[in-house]
């Protein structure tokens, strides 16, 4: 089956066509800028060199009609026909407490889904809006909702309820949601293939290091803590977010500098974080570079980072009863010896031993990080979320199809 994965933000649409049968991506690509002037395209096929165009587009709608023109068009495409498309696979940031499972797009959940903008005010509304064009664009195509919440769904309330007044969780269902679901499932499945183990026998804990930043205690396969909150500002620190804070600050901030409530969000969520203690850049390849060279506040925001990861690592061990597998992903996580080194810096005691040599050679490619005595074993994973979003897709309008079949035979 080919799914085409879109990931609608803002002003971006990140997409993949990817063939189930080999969980390979025929082509990859983004248009940015939409609604600006000189929106982008760059796409890549599999087999040729990536191109990328200039052009005017100023919708959603524009935009993934670009996309399909391109996967259609004889010198950069990989099909010859829509109908080559058998599924759409959209990430939705915000599934709340309606949503556990990914789900097949009727109006019925179209309409859950927008009751769920609240939540996420950023995020949702140009998910829909993707959706929406989809509809117009690509009409008799089944489309999936992959939600980034959903995989935490089956928190313990311990675990998700905050020390507010219980009335307001039933109000305004305000709760922890946490997010990067789609990896944190793939990365834990991926570490239980390779240490051979069910994932019934396993506690994990996983650190999904990219821009955003947040990390998920996986017992018996389901995320039973997670970092980030009602929102993705908890937790860890990140590129500009500031992660865990007293909320007390916020008020004190807010009445100090006499700011508003938008204010005080930029405040919390662009200019915080490494940006924010360095003042000189949210991107951990500067901040390493930097540190290097001697700057103080590079090595402030760096030291930080990597001691909020060991503080919860020690937490989620605690929260499960032990560990066995602990694993970094996304482009920090993936790609920095130096923060997988420093995070588990101290760690001998709960088992954790990392193996400098193998650490080293782990960049950018999946690798086993720990010594060969180490108890827990320590990995570094390549995500996929477009990945688990073609094969939730694939799975969700198959289970459909079964489900229409039994409806007529009855
Ligand atoms: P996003 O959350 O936007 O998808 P990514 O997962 O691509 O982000 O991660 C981006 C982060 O990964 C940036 O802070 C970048 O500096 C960092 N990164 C990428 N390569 C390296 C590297 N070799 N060393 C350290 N950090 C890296």
């Amino acid at each position: 089956m080919n799914i085409l994965v879109l990931n609608c933000g803002s002003s971006s649409v990140k997409y993949q066509l990817i063939d189930t049968e080999d969980n390979k991506a025929l082509a990859k690509g983004m248009v940015s800028r939409i609604g600006m002037s000189e929106s982008l395209l760059l796409h890549k096929p599999f087999d040729r060199p990536g191109v990328k165009l200039t052009k005017e587009i100023l919708d959603h709608i524009v935009a993934i009609e670009n996309v399909v023109n391109i996967l259609l068009s004889p010198e950069n495409g990989v099909i010859k026909d829509k109908s080559e498309i058998s599924a759409i696979g959209h990430r939705v940031v915000h599934g709340g407490e309606k949503f556990s499972d990914s789900a097949l797009i009727t109006p019925e959940i179209m309409e859950k889904i927008k009751e769920c903008i609240d939540l996420a005010p950023l995020h949702n509304p140009h998910n829909i809006r993707g959706i929406n064009a989809c509809e117009k664009i690509l009409p008799k195509i089944p489309q999936v909702a992959v939600f980034d919440t959903a995989f935490h769904q089956r928190m313990p309330k311990v675990a998700y309820i905050y020390g507010i007044p219980y009335i307001l969780y039933k109000k305004y269902e305000i709760r922890r949601y946490g997010f990067h679901g789609t990896s944190h499932f793939f990365v834990s499945r991926r570490a239980a293939e390779l240490l051979g183990k069910s994932l019934f026998q396993l506690k994990m804990i996983t650190c999904h290091l990219g821009n955003g930043a947040s990390m998920a205690a996986i017992k018996e396969g389901i995320s039973v803590d997670t970092t980030m909150g009602f929102t993705p500002l908890e937790g860890l620190l990140m590129g500009t977010r500031c992660g865990d804070l007293d909320p007390a600050i916020i008020l004190h901030i807010i009445a100090r500098e006499e700011l508003s409530l938008h204010e005080a969000n930029t405040l919390l969520n662009k200019h915080s974080g490494m940006q924010g203690i360095s003042g000189i850049s949210s991107d951990m390849k500067d901040i390493i570079e930097e540190c290097e060279k001697g700057n103080r506040g590079a090595q402030l925001a760096f030291d930080l980072y990597c001691y909020r990861i060991k503080k919860y690592i020690g937490a989620y061990a605690a929260c499960m009863g032990g560990l066995d597998a602990l694993i970094f992903t996304a482009g920090i996580g993936e790609n920095s010896p130096l923060v997988r080194k420093k995070s588990c810096e101290g760690l001998e005691f709960l088992g954790v031993e990392i193996d400098d040599k193998k650490n080293e050679e782990a960049v950018g490619k999946e690798g086993e990080i720990s010594t060969i005595n180490s108890k827990v074993k320590v990995f570094a994973i390549l995500t996929n979320e477009e990945l688990v979003i073609a094969s939730d897709t694939e799975r969700i309008v198959e289970e459909a199809k079964t489900a229409k079949v039994m409806h007529k035979g009855v």
